[in-house]
């Protein structure tokens, strides 16, 4: 276990030098203070969870101290923005303090969002609110713990520093962790403003640190966006097969490792709703539910075009065309284990279709389905799940066709069904009306709700004793709520 002034540092993205980013200090907040910690991030820094509670946490991870080897960085970045593209976004309110390493040699970087002004920040303030850092927070952790790749949350320091969006609220930082900070729009920014020695640096940059085994291969770069594609197709097939809504999917909040990365109006469906938009400002559906999945083949195809300089375009349509099928299987394999399948079968496709759109025109709570369809045999089950939808004679059509697959599907007691099922079918999800319980408090000064919801969602596969309340549809007042853009 280290101590805070223990961590080791290791800033290659900095030595790329300043055509790839601005050394920027952290402008501290007012009287900052700890709001939540993970202590399963801080072990991946090999940090003693205990520190968290010391003033020195607060003050680092609040803009106020840094260490010496540590070299805040603002990142250049553009990027396609709903569909249209900006010459040039940025780290416009986070730094990148350094890149850390820990005893089992991983490297961790340290970004510290709403840290303040930056020659990015445009017409921001350079700041972030503590809504949006709970926010940002609670999904990182809840993503992983789900198995979905993520980039991940140390904390949150609240503080008193006043910060104007709709109405006065407070500054809030929140240190993320991720691998690589590098976006689809490092790329695009150095294709379009036609700066080709950088870009050639970056992509070894990237292929060294992050696809090494690409080396090996007759063409590394077209073998590490090979790889890009798959990560993709893998990682939007668990969002579509989780229910996960992301809701501004701009290249420049796309991550070369494939991982869910920056967070914003996100939303984990309660009801199932294809067509639903978590986005209150995307009028027109492009980053709908359904939509991330056209839309992640889209944003490869904007990466694609910045790596025209290293690529033929033959071999990245190529490339570029695995996606669907990628993201087919592996949204089809997930589906079918949380229907309790462990065999395949031609038709199955067509079992979840009809499952979802049954789901949709009943309005049925898309996590608790999945949960409850686990308890107990699969008869016992749908008799019993049969009265949450509209359309009976569709549902008991349907349940018929379920449990003869089942059946063909082998031998097995409910308790093995049971805990199969139940190990990928969570019982608690970050629903937006219990962050928004969490967020109420946490700005009246009582953090207990966000740090109990934090650890609630590190085990989501796991029934825990009290915990009830976690596990339940909305309320009326929580379902549909507008989330604010403003972040
Ligand atoms: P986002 O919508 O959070 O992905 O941000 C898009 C771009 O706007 C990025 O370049 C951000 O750094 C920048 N940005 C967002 N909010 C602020 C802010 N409050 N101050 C400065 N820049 C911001
Ligand atoms: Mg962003």
């Amino acid at each position: 276990m280290k101590a805070l002034d223990e961590l080791t540092f290791d800033n290659r993205f900095a030595r790329l030098g300043d055509a790839f980013s601005t050394h920027v200090l952290p402008e501290p907040l007012d009287a900052p203070r700890l709001v939540v910690a993970s202590t399963a991030a801080m072990a991946l820094l090999d940090l003693d969870p205990a520190i968290a509670e010391t003033p020195v946490f607060a003050e680092l991870f609040g803009g106020h101290k840094l260490w010496a080897e540590a070299e805040p960085r603002a990142m250049v970045y553009s990027g396609h923005q709903f569909g249209g593209y900006t010459p040039q976004l940025g780290d416009g309110r986070g730094l990148l303090l350094g890149e850390v390493y820990n005893e089992a040699g991983e490297h961790w970087d340290l970004h510290l969002k709403g840290a303040g002004m930056t020659p990015y920040s445009r017409m921001g303030d350079g700041r972030a609110v503590l809504r949006s850092s709970i926010r940002e927070f609670l999904a990182s952790e809840a993503l992983h713990a789900l198995g979905i790749p993520s980039s991940r949350a140390l904390c949150v320091i609240g503080s008193d520093t006043p910060v104007w969006r709709e109405k006065q609220e407070r500054g809030a930082m929140v240190l993320r962790m991720a691998h690589s900070h590098i976006r689809f729009g490092h790329f695009e920014y150095f294709y379009y403003t036609k700066k080709p020695e950088q870009q050639a640096l970056l992509a070894e940059h990237v292929l060294n640190l992050h696809y090494p085994e690409c080396r090996e291969q007759p063409e590394p770069y077209l073998a590490m966006f090979r790889e890009i594609v798959e990560r993709n197709a893998e990682l939007i097939a668990k969002w579509q097969a989780y229910g996960f809504c992301h809701g501004v999917m701009n290249t420049d909040n796309m991550s070369i490792l494939g991982i869910t990365f920056d967070f914003g109006p996100f939303a984990f469906l309660d009801d199932f709703d294809a067509h639903f938009i978590c986005n209150h400002s995307d009028h027109e559906g492009r980053y709908s539910f359904s939509n991330q999945v056209p839309i992640g083949q889209w944003n490869l195809s904007a990466l694609a075009q910045a790596l025209t300089p290293f690529i033929s375009v033959d071999a990245l349509k190529e490339a570029l065309g695995l996606y669907l099928p990628l993201y087919q299987a592996n949204y089809l394999d997930l589906m079918r284990r949380r229907l309790g399948l462990t065999t395949a079968e031609d038709d199955d496709q067509h079992l979840v279709e009809r499952l979802l759109k049954l789901m949709q025109n009943s309005g049925v709570d898309y996590t608790l389905f999945f949960r409850r369809l686990g308890d107990e045999s699969a008869a016992l089950a749908v008799a019993r799940l049969r009265d949450d939808f509209v359309d009976l004679a569709g549902f008991d059509a349907w349940a018929e066709q379920y449990k003869a697959r089942v059946e063909r599907d082998g031998e097995y007691s409910e308790a093995q069904r049971r805990a199969r099922m139940h190990a990928v079918n969570p019982l608690y999800i970050l629903r937006n009306y219990l962050a928004q319980n969490a967020i109420v408090a946490a700005e009246s000064g009582d953090y207990s709700e966000v740090r109990r919801l934090h650890e609630v969602l590190s085990k989501p596969f796991e029934e825990q004793a009290g915990m009830e309340q976690y596990a339940q549809r909305p309320p009326d007042w929580g379902k549909h709520l507008e989330i604010s853009c403003s972040s």
